[in-house]
This record gives structure tokens, C-alpha cells and sequence, in this order.
């Protein structure tokens, strides 16, 4: 089956789309009988866009090269993508045989049609004119389908992925993007799991927002970076949790979901300013190079600065060039060359771009930041107060926090603490003392270990070590929020005789275990330090559960964790099975190498159908980790 337009769908849209070319006329996307079964059909029915990547490639000529007219036919043969008999049952509704059928369990089946771009395109090769191309193709048949899923190369799919997310106003279906790092042809492939995956959250789930389905997760769409350009979990998105995610179940987080299809007609934005560029400080730059940065046609930059959004403080050259920028009216927005938090205004250096009116970039990727860039720009180009206004708000969950929004004024803690109460008025005296959970709550949340000290000098018999409203302690609350500072002055002024390091939250949680959940080695080595150990709330063969279950999902960072904190890597789960035994059936290599690189662990240990993690290697072909298991074993024979 071709599903090849005679048209070359990639040429630029301004070319195809004009009413007024008349050599180039307009092509639908759908032919007349696709649109008629299309509307015939009562399953969940997906729009599938494939542009290109990994996902669809083969070697030729030695290199990975994407394959013309191949990928649905090699769908179409697969029994996990296709579902041939329930195909033969719609051959009346479906007589050309243009949709694929994805089989579920209750015996249904999502309806997908494949449009293949030609040609397909390695993703570093695309530009604004695929997102426009792309963002039309889609708003043409939006009302035709249920949801839509854009098949893309890994490498520029988060700026894709930020730029449609702009582009899209008042989405209400899902968009998701995906593909793989090894071709779908492969045995080896993650592009069959990423292709399922997404079918099933844009044919079944109302996730309305551009988001990436990668390696059993959800992500939302313009919070991703690519971090990882061999492993199969390519992408991160670290100031914003994932959407959903695939375990045993598919858990999707409901609350997080960004919604905004209730604000109007959904409608494509496609005036997109190229004219916007990147400038990564470092500490050679040169006042020309960044003059040279600056220089029309820029009409905006994403300033990448250091830490919290800094710059120095002693290079009035680079400050004078910026300067001179903002007043020509070049639009600059300061974001962190940090992965992970977000720029705000702390140090004398950084307030000096807040005074020349540089818009703050909170916590967006690099990526969302330069889309937003275009996209204000494009869409707001005459009003320079309001596409600062626009920048600082979040338009579609690409920053954590409106920065516009009116904060909850900041409480006087001084006037709190100082103010003489009458010793006899009971009522002033609980007051008092009722709201310093709350500040020692709100201080542990922000490590704002000042205040805290504040509070303390002010109150010298503080217990600071109180069940807070929110069923945790204010170590637990450090934990969870990485506040390694606030941590450490709280372990240390708690008493000897009452240490506070193992105590459990309400829900039988100590900040031991909140720290490997944020993976955080720093806090985990603070707290073990201080006597922490897990095994003060947790079984053995309960450590041995979370171990595999980071093995399951392939959480290499938190295996890492929970052995930092001293797990012991070979302990079995209720069932018996060790991470080993699970890490070699997931096929999780990197699990795999660590165990054995750190662990003591016993390879001959075999899970309930008696089994070895060698046995089962061979038998599902794992070959590298075959390998890794006979080194290892070489090892031990020595
Ligand atoms: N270079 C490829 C692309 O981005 C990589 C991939 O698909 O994973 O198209």
C-alpha cells in the first residue's frame, strides 16, 4: 500500500498552501473514500503523520537512512500493530484497506491511517516550515480524528514538539509525538512499544497537549530535552513531572493535565519569527562576539546564564551590550544553562538584568523558550510590553509558575516573632505558635535556611521536629524537596537522645526514602551520615520490591540511589525474584552492568520456573548482556 502523495508534502507550506500559485494546487491530505470510511467508522481513529527519524530507517549504504513507502506495509505485517481479522470485518466500511487496526484487549480495535511525508526527513534536517506543514495537516482533518500521533526523529523532536505546542490555541485532542531509537525493524526495537503506546493515549486518553510518548512515559510536550543519544530512554523533562505513565496499569496524573480547549475554537497559529537566537555565556566571551550576537535581524535572544540566571558582575562590557540591545528593542530572556531549576533573581549580577527589563525564563527548556520566542513574536510583534507580559506567563505549561501571577505576600516574620504578646493572652499565644509549622514548613520547601535560623534565634526552644499539617515532619518535607541545607541544621540541632533521622512520616515514610525517590545522593549521604538506614521501616524483601520495580521501568538513577543508600542489590522480593533476575528479563542493560559492577550478587539464584538470568538471556537473545553474565562469572571462578 502507498500512501505516497504525488505531491511533495515537505516543500514549504507558504509554496503549497498559496490560492494564488496556480501550478502548485492544494492537497488534501485525505482521498474521498478514506474521508468516507473515515467517517463510517465508530472505534477510536487516530491520525498517524510520518515524518521520518530513526523510528522508520535502515542501513543502506552503510548508514542509517529512512526508507520510502515501507513503514505501514511492515505495520500491516506485524500481528502486535495490526489486527488482520478484525481488518476483514471492516472490508465493506474500509475497501481500500487504508486504515491498520491496533488490537486491544477487549477484543476492540484503535483505527490508524498513516500519512507518510515524503521525503522522510532525519529530523535535524527540519525546520519552521515542517512545524507549519505539519500544524495544517493536522488542523485539515482535526475534526475527522480522535487524536493524532507525529512519528519523528529523537534528535529535534522537543523543539517540534515546543513549537506545536504554541502553535496549537485551544487544543482539545491529544498530539503525541514519538519514535525510537532503533528502527522499528529491528528485534531490538523501542519503536514498536513508542508506536503503541501513543496510538493507545491519542486514540483513548483526552489529553489535550502536545506531548512526547517515550519508553513507557508521557511527557508534556515543550518540557523535554533529548539528554541521551544511545540509551532507550532519550529523554528527560526535569522541572516537570511526566504525564502518564505505563506500568502494569497506565496511571495518568489527571491533575497536571494541561487543559485550556474550554478558551475558544482550536486554531493554528502559524506566523512563527525566525528571527530569535541562542547566546550561551562562558567565561571567555568577548563583548564582540556577544555585539555580534545582537545585531538586527535578531529580534530576540535566549540568554543561557549561569546558575539561577546569572551573569558577572565585573564585565560592565557584556552588561552595556545588553543594555544597548534591550532599548533597540531586542527581546531577551534569561534562562539557566542548568538542567534542572530555574532562574531567579537572587544575586546583585542577575538583578542587573532585571533592571534592563531581560524577561525572566523561570524553569523552560532552552527549546520552549526559543519556540515561545517565535511564537510571541509572530503573533504580538507590535506591542513590545505585552510580549513581555506573554513571556512571563504560561501559556501552555512550559513554566511552572505564571511569573506575573500576584504572589501570596512574603509574611513578616520579624513583626510575627518580635511583637511583645501579652504572656497571659492565651489566644495571642496560640496563634502565634500555631503558625510556626507553617514556617518551618514553607522554609524546609524552599531550603530557606535564613528564615529558618530566623525563626530559631527568635524562638531559642523551638521544637522544630513536629507533625505538620500535611501528615510529614520538616525533614520529610527537606527531602522531598532536595533542601539539603535546611536538612542539616535540622539534624543537627536535634537532640542526641531524640535523633530524629529514622522517624517515619504518617504514612510510614522516612526521609530516607523520599531522598532516593529524588534521587538525590547529596541528601542521601546527609542522612545516612547522620544513622539513617533503611531497614529502620522497611522489610527486606520490601527494599527488594522497590529495587525491582527501578529495574521494571528502568530506573537506572534510582537503582543508583537506593544502593547509595545502602541497599543491598541481590535481595529478593516477596516473590523471590532479585532486581537481577527482572533486569535481565526487561532487558535492561545499564540495570544489568550495575548490579554486576556493584552488587555481590548471585548469579545462579533462579526465579520460579527455575530459571538462571543466564538461561533467560540466551533464550530471548539477549546477547550483550549474555556477555556481560559469562564475564561476570569468569570473574568469580578466579
Ligand atoms: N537522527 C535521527 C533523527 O532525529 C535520530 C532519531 O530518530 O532518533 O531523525
Amino acid at each position: 500500500m502507498s500512501t505516497n502523495p504525488s505531491v511533495d508534502l515537505l516543500s514549504p507550506v507558504s509554496m503549497r498552501r498559496s490560492s494564488s500559485d496556480v501550478l502548485l494546487k492544494h492537497v488534501t491530505l485525505l482521498n474521498a473514500q478514506t474521508q468516507k470510511t473515515l467517517s463510517k467508522l465508530t472505534i477510536p481513529k487516530v491520525l498517524v503523520l510520518y515524518t521520518g527519524g530513526t523510528i522508520g530507517m535502515k542501513v543502506l549504504r552503510n548508514a542509517y537512512e529512512p526508507v520510502t513507502d515501507y513503514l505501514p506495509d511492515a505495520l500491516r505485517d506485524m500481528n502486535i500493530m495490526h489486527n488482520v481479522q478484525f481488518a476483514e470485518t471492516m472490508n465493506v466500511i474500509d475497501p481500500d484497506k487504508s486504515f491498520l487496526y491496533l488490537p486491544l484487549a477487549n477484543e476492540e480495535c484503535i483505527a490508524y491511517y498513516i500519512k507518510e511525508y515524503v521525503p522522510l526527513l532525519d529530523s535535524t534536517n527540519m525546520t519552521y516550515d515542517n512545524y507549519i506543514h505539519i500544524a495544517l495537516d493536522i488542523k485539515e482533518v482535526y475534526n475527522l480524528f480522535d487524536g493524532f500521533v507525529i512519528l519523528h526523529g529523537t534528535d529535534t523532536m522537543s523543539y517540534t514538539a515546543a513549537a506545536l505546542s504554541f502553535m496549537f490555541e485551544n487544543l482539545s485532542k491529544p498530539v503525541v509525538l514519538t519514535g525510537s531509537q532503533i528502527p522499528i525493524f529491528e528485534t531490538r526495537s523501542d519503536g514498536r512499544d513508542n508506536l503503541i503506546g501513543s496510538l493507545l493515549l491519542a486514540g483513548q486518553y483526552r489529553i489535550p497537549e502536545v506531548t512526547i510518548y517515550f519508553r513507557n512515559r508521557l511527557y508534556r510536550g515543550n518540557r523535554v530535552t533529548k539528554t541521551d543519544c544511545e540509551g532507550l530512554n532519550a529523554f528527560e523533562s526535569y522541572n516537570c513531572p511526566t504525564l502518564a505513565e505505563f506500568r502494569t496499569k497506565i496511571q495518568v496524573k489527571w491533575d497536571i493535565v494541561f487543559d485550556r480547549s474550554s478558551d475558544g475554537p482550536f486554531n493554528v497559529h502559524t506566523n512563527l519569527n525566525r528571527n530569535v537566537s541562542l547566546l550561551r555565556l562562558f567565561p571567555g566571551i568577548t563583548y564582540l562576539t556577544m555585539r555580534q550576537f545582537l545585531e538586527p535581524p535578531i529580534q530576540a535572544v535566549v540568554l543561557q546564564t549561569y546558575g539561577a540566571g546569572n551573569l558577572p558582575s565585573n564585565r560592565p562590557d557584556l552588561i552595556e551590550e545588553l543594555r544597548k540591545a534591550a532599548e533597540r528593542d531586542v527581546l531577551i530572556v534569561n534562562c539557566t544553562q542548568c538542567a534542572k531549576g530555574s532562574v531567579y533573581y537572587a544575586y546583585e549580577s542577575a538583578t542587573a538584568l532585571q533592571k534592563m527589563g531581560v524577561c525572566s525564563g523561570s524553569d523552560m527548556t532552552i527549546e520552549a523558550a526559543l519556540m515561545k520566542l517565535s511564537y510571541v513574536l509572530g503573533k504580538y510583534s507590535s506591542d513590545m510590553k505585552l510580549m513581555k507580559v506573554k513571556m512571563a506567563e504560561s501559556l501552555r505549561g512550559e513554566m511552572s509558575a505564571s511569573l506575573n501571577k500576584v504572589v501570596c505576600p512574603t509574611i513578616n516574620l520579624t513583626w510575627i516573632l518580635n511583637t511583645p504578646i501579652d504572656q497571659s493572652d492565651e489566644e495571642s499565644l496560640q496563634f502565634r505558635q500555631s503558625l510556626l509549622p507553617w514556617l518551618v514548613a514553607t522554609c524546609a520547601q524552599a531550603d530557606d535556611i535564613a528564615t529558618l535560623q530566623k525563626i530559631r534565634q527568635a524562638q531559642a526552644n523551638i521544637n522544630f521536629n513536629v507533625l505538620l499539617p500535611s501528615g510529614s515532619m520538616p525533614l520529610h518535607v527537606c527531602a522531598k524537596h532536595s533542601a539539603l541545607n535546611c536538612a542539616e541544621l535540622l539534624l543537627r540541632l536535634s537532640a542526641d537522645d531524640q535523633p530524629i533521622v529514622n522517624e517515619p512520616d504518617q504514612v510510614g515514610f522516612t526521609a530516607l526514602f523520599y531522598a532516593i525517590l529524588q534521587e538525590n545522593e547529596d541528601m542521601i549521604d546527609l542522612l545516612v551520615g547522620y544513622g539513617a538506614k533503611l531497614t529502620s521501616t522497611l522489610k527486606p524483601s520490601e527494599i527488594g520490591m522497590y529495587l525491582c520495580n527501578c529495574v521494571k521501568n528502568n530506573q537506572f538513577n534510582r537503582l543508583k540511589a537506593w544502593h547509595r543508600a545502602s541497599a543491598d542489590l541481590d535481595q529478593a522480593d516477596y516473590d523471590g525474584r532479585t532486581p537481577l533476575l527482572l533486569a535481565v528479563s526487561y532487558n535492561s542493560l545499564e540495570c544489568v552492568r550495575y548490579l554486576l559492577e556493584n552488587g555481590k550478587i548471585d548469579i545462579s539464584w533462579s526465579d520460579s520456573r527455575g530459571m538462571t538470568p543466564m538461561q533467560i538471556a540466551k533464550q530471548r537473545g539477549f546477547d550483550s548482556i549474555v556477555q556481560l553474565l559469562s564475564a561476570y562469572a569468569n570473574e568469580q571462578s578466579k
